[in-house]
């Protein structure tokens, strides 16, 4: 039986975050409103203006979620039918959906074992004569080894598109994820570090060429009204997004610290037993998701959800084992590390709003079941 006075602790409580910003958000929403303009207008200018700055790069384009983010950077550098595009298959499906979508082949190359990124060391023998990128998913918030990968990707005159979905305001030695590569993918879903009140999306480059052609795509090719130079999608920023996300934008820095905070708090106090995610000089930690690895992951989701207490499985399978990749004829084996990270990861609540009772709560729930289960 649950002795949690909590009722029920969710892995990431957006209905307490909403109660620290209302007043600021209702007032935002309400001058949209009043504008009269929903799509296209000053907010979401402000807000690419904003988010590029705070990234460190040139350019934001905003776009209507991660997922069109990934695909239109894929269409911008002229990739479809014939090319490879290599990636992550510890990710979510999306990194490799769109490679798909827009006619090239997923490669998919094993992780790291202590960040769960792509190991650099695996790349270069996945390149092909066809290897026209590679898409790096900074997951969790922790940045990929990009020193690494974009070597590897200057020797092969190879693009570089950093899904930053999860991971906005992680560094790499001092640089923002998302302006490192040549293209950064933001998503603004409602549960990600900075989040929308429905579905949001943000890219970012240093290259103004690129700047110009997605600014295009997003908007059906067309740059003038009614004249369109080449196929694109809708996939438009609406105002109102836009203008919350510029409230939420604000208190970033703030919710990241809290997130780190909870993070630090989990680390010195969860037992040793575990895996926890390794602290790292040059590769700060923004934590989208605190994740741990153990054994009897299925037993202890089934201790916290006895004692009201969330945890989620990010991810359960690998791409390479998706129904849907079928087709690319990969099996059971061919990424070792990320097949058995899928078996043992677990990962926790982390709010930013999460009390230090609440901390302690899940701390001792999990320690007490490692002390019975170990
Ligand atoms: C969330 C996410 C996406 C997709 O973003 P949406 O806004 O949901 O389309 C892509 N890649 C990663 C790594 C993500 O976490």
């Amino acid at each position: 039986m649950s002795n949690n006075t909590f009722n029920q602790i969710p892995m990431v409580d957006l209905k307490e975050e909403l109660t620290l910003i209302r007043t600021p958000i209702l007032e935002m929403v309400t001058e949209v409103l009043n504008s009269g303009e929903y799509i296209l207008g000053e907010k979401g200018e402000k807000l690419e203006k904003l988010v590029a700055e705070y990234v460190e790069a040139s350019y934001g384009i905003g776009v209507a979620n991660g997922t069109d983010a990934l695909q239109l950077s894929l269409m911008a550098l002229d990739i479809g039918p014939g090319d490879d595009v290599i990636t992550t298959p510890f990710t979510f499906f999306a990194t490799g959906e769109t490679i798909a979508q827009v006619g090239a082949q997923p490669i998919f190359v094993d992780i790291e074992e202590a960040n769960y990124n792509m190991d650099p060391s695996k790349i270069e023998e996945a390149i092909t004569q066809n290897t026209k990128a590679i898409i790096i998913v900074h997951l969790n918030g922790k940045s990929a080894n990009m020193k690494e990968i974009m070597a590897i990707a200057n020797k092969y005159n190879l693009r570089v598109i950093e899904d930053a979905c999860q991971a906005i305001g992680t560094e790499y030695d001092g640089s923002r994820v998302g302006a490192i590569g040549d293209i950064g993918c933001f998503s603004f879903f409602p549960s990600k570090n900075l989040g929308a009140f429905g579905d949001a999306g943000l890219v970012t480059t240093n290259h103004k060429a690129l700047y110009e052609k997605i600014s295009q795509l997003r908007n059906h090719g067309s740059e003038k009204k009614y004249q369109h130079s080449s196929i694109g999608m809708n996939s438009r920023l609406d105002e109102l997004q836009a203008a919350i996300l510029l409230v939420k934008l604000y208190y970033l820095d703030i919710f990241l610290h809290k997130r780190k905070e909870v993070a630090r708090r989990y680390t010195e106090k969860l037992n040793n037993l575990l895996k926890k995610p390794p602290i790292s000089e040059n590769r700060e930690h923004t934590f989208h998701q605190y994740c741990i690895e153990l054994d009897k992951r299925d037993e202890l989701v089934s201790e916290l959800k006895n004692n009201g207490i969330a945890s989620a499985i990010y991810y359960p399978i690998p791409l390479h084992l998706q129904q849907a990749f079928h087709y690319l004829h990969y099996k059971k084996g061919d990424f070792p590390i990320a097949e058995k990270t899928a078996e043992k990861i677990l990962a926790l609540p982390i709010s930013p709003t999460l009390s230090f009772q609440k901390q302690d709560y899940i701390i001792s729930t999990v320690n007490k079941f490692l002390e019975n289960n170990g």
